[in-house]
């Protein structure tokens, strides 16, 4: 049954696709496959030479988009504005990616080390959902042209240890690119599904699958039953990959060769990744870059790279024991990742796993599986059963009307997640816990479907307590949102039953206008979050002038209270970028007065020790 739909833009009317595609939207290259005459194939690009879209976005100096292989030449003449590894900032604070941020290239804003980081392009803000987007759309395009119609399902992987947050920020991602997202599926589940296993109701397998990526390392073990594919254990390196493979021969060439005169070391870099390449298929390399040789065998690579193939055992020997089987219990072994191609990784591999591979000798496209994946959604996979699922997200207001989904649609049922909140004002004794169903990013787009107050918080300062709220969906569809102060332990719970009362007409329609108005939300939840984040730091600017005044000079509280004031305006407009700005601007000039003041308190407190010490 083919469904007609109406091009917003242009006016016309297009067939629009029941086709669901499967995304690999991987750290350094990304992909879109499709079921086509009951098998997975990956779309290539127009000149048909390559599946992969190198994950990098950048900013021309005239603000338009560029992805993938030319964006991937900036890398080199315009780095602050080209953003690569974006996969890595998903769902992450500051706080979560301090340790790591020499390792990117261009601007990450550090204003609030708890919220979630945006990226800065010159004087513009994005977050990585955003980015990730446009990922997202070019390859939503590349298969659009391939078939001629547009398409608006997807069905996107993820690596196992992704969390919730990291998950939704996924979702997201593809809601913002146009495309509405069934089903977010595990990268090693995606991987079993592209060589078929699990795809019959009699499977009973355990798979072992290797992910060696361009930065990231993943092994994990996977039991498949009844359809079900369940994560045993899983481990890795998320600093570990053919990138370091890349490192490891430049660092071997500036040691071995003369290489002074060379202008650009990420040039060289990019002579290291090619070697690397032939290698794989050849035993030895020999190339000239600005007039000089540069040269490797196999051999010599193989020493160099040994110590971190070595790496990616132990994690395979700690997933193993924390999964309780031994080596010889691993039925299959699947390699992902195009570093897997590196000879002595495969043979690494299959010696310290014992098993057969099943791979083939070029590595697994996720795609792949996550297009067959899409089929058994689509209903076209007979021998699956689909399972319960909830038809709609499901979710709480918090601050500012916006939308946090607790348990998102297409989850199976019963499902239980728990997650952690806290007050906003100093003293707050009640909690409204207002739930509601829907994909929009404002409460006032969905649907409420109850709240209640959640009542007797003990009062202590903004932030301290914790609260946790919890959905309980059980098999017959009934919610159970219960919330509770950790702690007091006062708790207040109500049943909703999401699904009373709401046709499959609305449903359809609540997801269809949660793609058309996917942008205009995103701005909105952009411009509330800016806001929220300032009012916190106007708050504690103020608290901090106050109680450090005596270290403070007149000029630097004059300065503080001047930059307080300018954020206090911005919050008052509508653009979120001054916000931003204006926020790092009052962060960058009061950082260095929160340190004197936290080592004159520190000083303090060892005085007091001391004085204590005399005492006795
Ligand atoms: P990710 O999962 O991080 O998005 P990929 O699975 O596409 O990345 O792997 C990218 C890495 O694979 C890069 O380091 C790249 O140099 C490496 N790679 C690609 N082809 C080969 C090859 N023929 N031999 C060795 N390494 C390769
Ligand atoms: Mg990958």
């Amino acid at each position: 049954m083919a469904k007609f739909a109406i091009n917003l833009k242009e006016g016309n009317i297009e067939k629009e696709s029941e086709l669901i595609v499967g995304i690999d939207l991987g750290t350094t290259n990304s992909l879109v496959a499709y079921m086509k005459e009951g098998q997975a194939v990956a779309v290539k690009d127009q000149a048909g030479k390559s599946t992969l879209v190198p994950s990098i976005v950048h900013f021309t100096a005239d603000q338009s988009v560029i992805v993938g292989d030319e964006a991937r030449e900036k890398l080199v003449t315009d780095p602050a504005n080209t953003i690569y590894s974006v996969k890595r900032l998903m769902g992450k604070s500051y706080k979560d990616i301090k340790q790591v941020e020499q390792y990117f290239g261009y601007q990450i804003i550090d204003e609030d080390t708890d919220s979630l980081v945006k990226i800065r392009v010159k004087d513009k803000f994005f977050t990585p959902i955003e980015l990730s987007a446009e990922i997202l759309k070019t390859l939503k395009r590349r298969i659009e042209t391939e078939l001629g119609e547009t398409i608006s399902k997807a069905v996107i992987t993820v690596p196992a240890y992704f969390n919730d947050a990291q998950r939704q920020a996924t979702r997201d991602a593809g809601k913002l690119a146009g495309l509405d997202v069934l089903r977010i599926v595990n990268e090693p589940t995606a991987a079993s599904l592209a060589y078929g296993i699990g795809l019959h109701a009699d499977d009973n397998e355990v798979v072992a699958v290797y992910d060696l990526g361009g930065g990231t390392f993943d092994i994990s073990i996977l039991q498949i039953h009844n359809g079900i594919f369940e994560v045993l254990s899983t481990h890795g390196d998320t600093f570990l990959g053919g990138d370091d493979f890349d490192r490891a021969i430049v660092d071997f060439w500036l040691q071995e060769q003369a290489t002074g005169q060379i202008s650009s070391s990420q040039s060289l870099r990019l002579l290291a990744e090619q070697a690397k390449k032939h290698l794989s298929q050849h035993e030895s390399y020999e190339n000239r870059l600005e007039g000089i040789t540069f040269a490797i065998t196999r051999a010599q690579f193989e020493a160099l790279v040994q110590p971190l193939v070595d790496r990616t055992l132990a994690s395979c020997r700690r997933a193993l024991a924390d999964a309780k089987l031994k080596q010889e219990q691993i039925d299959k072994v699947i390699l992902v990742g195009g570093a897997t191609r590196v000879p002595l990784v495969k043979k690494a591999v299959s010696e310290f796993l014992a098993a057969r591979f099943s791979t083939s000798s070029t590595p697994t496209k996720l795609a792949l599986g996550a297009a067959i994946q899409a089929d058994i959604l689509a209903g076209n996979q007979k021998d699956l059963l689909l399972l319960d699922i909830t038809p709609l997200s499901l979710g709480i207001e918090t601050m500012g009307g916006l939308m946090d989904v607790i348990i998102p649609r297409n989850t199976k049922v019963p499902a239980k997640v728990g997650r952690r909140y806290t007050t906003s004002i100093d003293g707050q004794r009640n909690l409204k816990v207002a739930v509601y169903q829907g994909e929009r990013d404002l409460v006032e787009h969905n649907r409420k479907l109850g709240e209640f107050i959640l009542k007797g918080i003990p009062p202590m300062p903004a932030g301290l307590p914790k609260i946790e709220i919890h959905f309980i969906i059980n098999a017959d569809g009934i919610l159970q949102v219960k919330a509770q102060e950790l702690r007091s332990n006062v708790e207040q719970s109500i049943d909703v039953q999401p699904q009373y009362g709401i046709s499959e007409e609305e449903m359809g329609r609540m997801l269809l206008e949660s793609i058309q108005h996917a942008q205009e939300d995103m701005a909105r939840r952009a411009l509330l979050e800016a806001r929220n984040e300032a009012n916190n730091i106007i708050l504690s600017a103020d608290k901090f002038v106050q109680q450090h005044a005596a270290i403070l000079s007149p000029e630097e509280i004059e300065i503080t209270q001047k930059l307080n004031l300018a954020l206090r305006d911005a919050v008052a407009g509508t653009d979120k970028d001054l916000i931003n700005k204006t926020m790092e601007d009052l962060n960058a000039y009061t950082s260095p007065l929160a340190h004197r003041a936290m080592d004159t308190a520190i000083s303090d407190a060892i005085k007091g020790i001391s004085l204590q010490g005399m005492d006795k």
